[in-house]
């Protein structure tokens, strides 16, 4: 399955720097910014730089890929302040799953204690 930038997608764009974004983390295969809605005191998105359509997508050869996502987490939640009390990531899929934009991303929420199950 190819993972070249789809030109309608809004995190490609963001990736492409078509759409301003307020980056805390980048490398040459992962991209954190601010949500732009957020719904915790801290709520960043990790994404991937190229296009995976969602964690469904993602397979034994992202070991990589997902170990710089989560070691990213991990240090910008540090950085945040949120690593103490904790935090949480999340990968939506799926209309159930609550996926609104169909590119990998994680959400790294915390400032906050959360709910389990959410809702
Ligand atoms: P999801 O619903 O899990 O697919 O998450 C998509 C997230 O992207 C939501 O939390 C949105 O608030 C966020 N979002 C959408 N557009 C932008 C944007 N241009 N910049 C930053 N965050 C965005
Ligand atoms: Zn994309």
């Amino acid at each position: 399955m190819t993972r070249d930038r789809v030109a309608d997608c809004p995190f490609c764009r963001i990736v492409a720097g078509e759409i301003p974004s307020t980056k805390v983390h980048e490398d040459d295969a992962v991209l954190a910014i601010r949500d732009i809605a957020p719904r915790a005191p801290t709520h960043i998105l990790l994404m991937s730089k190229d296009h995976i359509a969602s964690a469904a997508d993602l397979t034994v050869e992202d070991g990589e890929l997902l170990g710089r996502i989560f070691a990213s987490a991990a240090g910008i939640a540090r950085a945040e302040g949120i690593a103490d009390r904790g935090y949480r990531v999340v990968a939506n899929v799926g209309a159930w799953g609550g996926q609104t934009v169909d590119h990998l991303h994680f959400h790294l929420m915390g400032g906050r204690a959360f709910n389990w199950p959410p809702g």
